[in-house]
Formats: C-alpha cells, structure tokens, sequence
C-alpha cells in the first residue's frame, strides 16, 4: 500500500516549550487515520505542520511520496478551524463564496459537495438555521470541494450532540468508502475506535505508538508462550482455565484473556507444575485501553 504521507522525525517547539518530539509514521493511502491523543498533545501542531500552515523545527514530511508540491496541494482538503461562514446566506451561497475566494471546485460542483454532506434538500436554508452538526457538516462540504483524494480533519465531532456526531462518523465512513484517506486528530479513543483503520498516538508531542486499529487497539491481552516441547505445551495449556482462546502462531503458543486478566506468573507456574519448562513468555500487545489510560494519565 502506498503511503499518503509520511512524516520523518517532525519536531516543533513554541519557544521553550516543546509541542512535537521527533514524530516518524506513514499514513497508508485509503485510510482513515486517527492522530489520538489527550489535550496539548500535539495533534494540531503536527496537523498544521503537514497543511504548511506552521513550520517544524526538525524533520521533514512528504505528501504522496514526493510528487510535484503544487499538484499535491489540490489533492489535499482540510479543516483545521471551522471556517466563517456568513450566518444569513445560504449553504450554496457559502460555498459559492468559498470556491470564489479559495478557487477550489467548481459551481457545478456545489450541488454534489452538499449532496455527499446530507444538505442538498437544506441547500436554500440560511446558515443561522443549521444545527451545530449540520454546520460541521457544511464545513466539510468546504474541504470536498475541488474533489481532494484526502482530506485532513482537526476534531470533527468536537462540540456536537451524540447524533451530530453520529451523522460525521457516516460521512467519514462513506468517504473512506469512495476511496479518500481521511486524516483526523481526535481526543477521544471510542470515536477513533468507531471510524478509524489506522492510528498514531501521540503524548506531551511523543508518538507512542502506530499500526493499524486492529493491531493497536485490540481489546483483549495477548500472551505467547514458547517451549522444547511444543506439544506437551500445547496439552497442558489445553487444561488451563481462564484464557478466551489459544493457537499457533509464528512458532509460539498465543493464548488470548480478557483486558487485564493475563497473570504471567501464574501462567508460569501452572506450566512448570504440570513439567513444562517455558523458554519464551510474554505480553504481547496491550490493550489500547490500557495504554490510553497510561498516556491520558500524566507523567
Ligand atoms: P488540543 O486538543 O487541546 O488542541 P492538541 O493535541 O491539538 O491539543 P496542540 O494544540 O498542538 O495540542 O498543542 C501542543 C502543545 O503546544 C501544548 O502544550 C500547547 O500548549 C502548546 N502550544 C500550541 N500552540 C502554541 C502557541 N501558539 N504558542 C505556544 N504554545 C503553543
């Protein structure tokens, strides 16, 4: 899979105070990729950073893979603030306006933006009618305009109702569908987990982690054990309560428990018990919630 954009070691300070730490991940073309992390994390430093709106001290990034800058940027929307809409002009008006100003789109293209936002039947109505969630919306219209292949999003859902939020999360769901790579920041680890493939989380400007959701954010402790003899492992471990599932994998025993429920000593001693010697044992991965509760909980 190609990389949309890749960011290589990207630090910034705001004079003494650091808000980015040597950042590297790839975003994969097609995805939805969400940059988590708690407040003052980072996230709309680094996504400021790639829109060229603020510039990094170290390190470098590059949009699909290097390509000529000035046709990159067409291929990119974004929405970093919510934009001035004018409140007493409609949808399409606002549009109008803001294809006039920003030269993205065509007029033409007004009706489709706010067909795919869910606003073609609301398209007359003024701005000061809108719900919060509608005006999100319209505002996402703003970045599809010109037909970006990706589109970056600072806290889509911030401020709005559970169905304002529900509303957003289909509209990223079907965008990623139509083939854009959407890349939004967030603060919240169940709106990630909800809409996102991908994810880099990020704490005080450090990544601490980056992969796909599947891999990060698995929900459950994975244990892989290794022995001399495999078989017999796999006997004893057969008789063993409290695991959720067990197999082979890449020359180890995975054994899966519920969150937080994985006790290496015990499992250690149940082995040895029953005349297995273990010669590999440990956690494999953790489970996002366990490392989101580490990174939101200071120090
Ligand atoms: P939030 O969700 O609250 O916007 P964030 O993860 O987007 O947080 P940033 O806004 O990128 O984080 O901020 C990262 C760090 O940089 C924070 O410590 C913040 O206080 C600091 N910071 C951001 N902008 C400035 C600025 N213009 N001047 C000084 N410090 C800044």
């Amino acid at each position: 899979m190609q990389s949309v954009l890749s960011l290589n070691g990207v630090t910034k300070f705001y004079g003494k105070i650091q808000a980015l730490n040597n950042v590297s991940f790839s975003v994969p073309e097609g995805s939805v990729f969400g940059i988590l992390g708690p407040n003052g994390s980072g996230k709309t430093t680094l996504l400021s950073i790639v829109l060229d709106v603020l510039k990094a001290n170290k390190g470098s990034y590059t949009w699909m893979g290097g390509e000529d800058d000035g046709e990159v940027r067409k291929k990119i929307g974004s929405l970093l603030e919510t934009p001035n809409f004018y409140h007493y002009l409609s949808a399409a008006d606002n549009l109008a306006i803001t294809h006039a100003i920003s030269g993205r789109g065509t007029k033409e293209e007004i009706d489709t933006v706010l067909d795919k936002v869910g606003l073609l039947a609301r398209k007359k109505s003024k701005f000061n009618t809108y719900s919060l969630g509608m005006k999100q919306r319209l505002a996402i219209g703003a970045a599809l305009l010109g037909s970006p292949k990706v589109l970056v999003l600072d806290e889509p859902t911030n401020g709005l109702d559970p169905e304002g939020i529900a509303e957003i999360r289909e509209l990223i769901k079907n965008l990623a569908k139509e083939g854009n790579t959407i890349i939004m920041a967030s603060h919240l680890l169940d709106e990630v987990e909800k809409v996102c493939t991908h994810v880099a989380i990020l704490k005080k400007g450090t990544l601490i982690t980056t992969g796909s959701v599947d891999e990060v954010m698995i929900n459950e402790d994975i244990v892989e054990l290794g022995s001399h003899d495999k078989a017999t492992l796999l006997t004893v471990l057969k008789t063993m309560p409290g695991y959720n599932s067990i197999k082979e994998e890449l020359g180890f025993i995975q054994l899966t428990f519920s969150l937080g429920t994985a006790n290496l000593s015990e499992i250690n001693s149940y082995c040895f018990k029953n005349g297995i010697v273990l010669n590999h044992l440990r956690v494999k991965r953790k489970s996002l919630e366990t490392k989101f509760f580490e990174l939101t909980n200071q120090n």
